[in-house]
């Protein structure tokens, strides 16, 4: 049998380039990574190659564009003819308190996070259901379990995936395709690069286990939920976040 064909949205950085790789490193999957820049993407595909991956490719995609998620994923679907695995990874974060909330940053952080959703995973969804299989796995977080300060935006966002989650699941499990979700807690990536230093610190403090967390943790959740033997999962949210949040 060929290699199922995974696609990745920011696929090519943070936690979304660390489940690329792990994807890759199973041997198991032909691995397509999303993003917003051409630029950056061809860097990224050179270097997996450079690493001694090949089955690998990446293409520009803004997920809150539904147009342009129609073109790029038909282009996709004549090139490759499937697509197994979509991980719903792509996400922003505009913090800030609702007081001072600015529409724009209510609005940037539901297209990116929320709107996304459907904008890449409906055509996908055409394609699982043609094939008989797929696996979903949708980033969701631990601040929509818990809410958080200064993130009404994200967290409504990141929650709203939970009922996306579930909803897909019911009208797909008799069709062989499982929808589930991950809610990470505080990872080291870029998006934690603006957090101030004693912010940062008051943070870890509260982490039960003592540091954040690395996108290969999360990788390997993903990974695990898009496997061929994990079909009896569906439906559900999948904590990783350091005993920050036990609920
Ligand atoms: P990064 O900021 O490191 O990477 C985000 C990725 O998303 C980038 O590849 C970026 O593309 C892509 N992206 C952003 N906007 C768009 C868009 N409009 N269209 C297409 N791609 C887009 O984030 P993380 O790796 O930290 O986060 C990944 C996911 O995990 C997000 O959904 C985030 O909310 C979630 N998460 C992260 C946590 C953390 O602590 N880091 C905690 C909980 C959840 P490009 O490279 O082109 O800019």
């Amino acid at each position: 049998m060929g290699k199922k064909i995974v696609l990745v949205t920011g696929g090519v950085r943070g936690i979304g380039s660390a489940i690329c790789r792990e994807f890759l490193k199973s041997g198991k999957y032909f691995v397509i990574a999303s993003a917003t820049n051409a630029e950056r993407n061809k860097i990224w595909v050179e270097q997996q190659k450079k690493d001694g991956f090949s089955d690998v490719d990446a293409v520009v995609c803004n997920v809150t564009d539904y147009a342009e998620c129609q073109k790029v994923l038909a282009e996709l679907k004549s090139k490759y003819t499937k697509i197994d695995v979509l991980i719903n990874n792509a996400g922003i974060t505009r913090d800030i308190t609702l007081k001072k909330m600015a529409k724009e940053d209510w609005d940037k952080v539901i297209e990116t996070n929320l709107n996304s959703l459907f904008n890449v995973t409906k055509p996908i969804l055409d394609m699982m259901l043609d094939n008989g299989y797929g696996r979903i796995v949708n980033m969701s977080s631990v601040n929509a379990l818990r809410g958080q300060f200064g993130q009404t935006n994200y967290a409504a966002a990141k929650a709203g995936i939970y009922g996306f989650t579930k909803s897909l699941a019911l009208e797909t499990a008799r069709k062989n395709i499982t929808v589930n979700s991950i809610s990470p807690g505080y990872i080291m990536t870029d998006m934690m690069k603006d957090i101030p230093g004693e912010v940062m610190e008051k943070i870890i403090a509260q982490i039960p286990v003592g540091r954040l967390g690395q996108g290969e943790e999360v990788a390997r959740l993903a990974v695990f939920l898009a496997d061929d033997a994990s079909g009896y999962i569906t439906g559900a949210d999948f904590s990783i976040n350091g005993g920050l949040c036990m609920y």
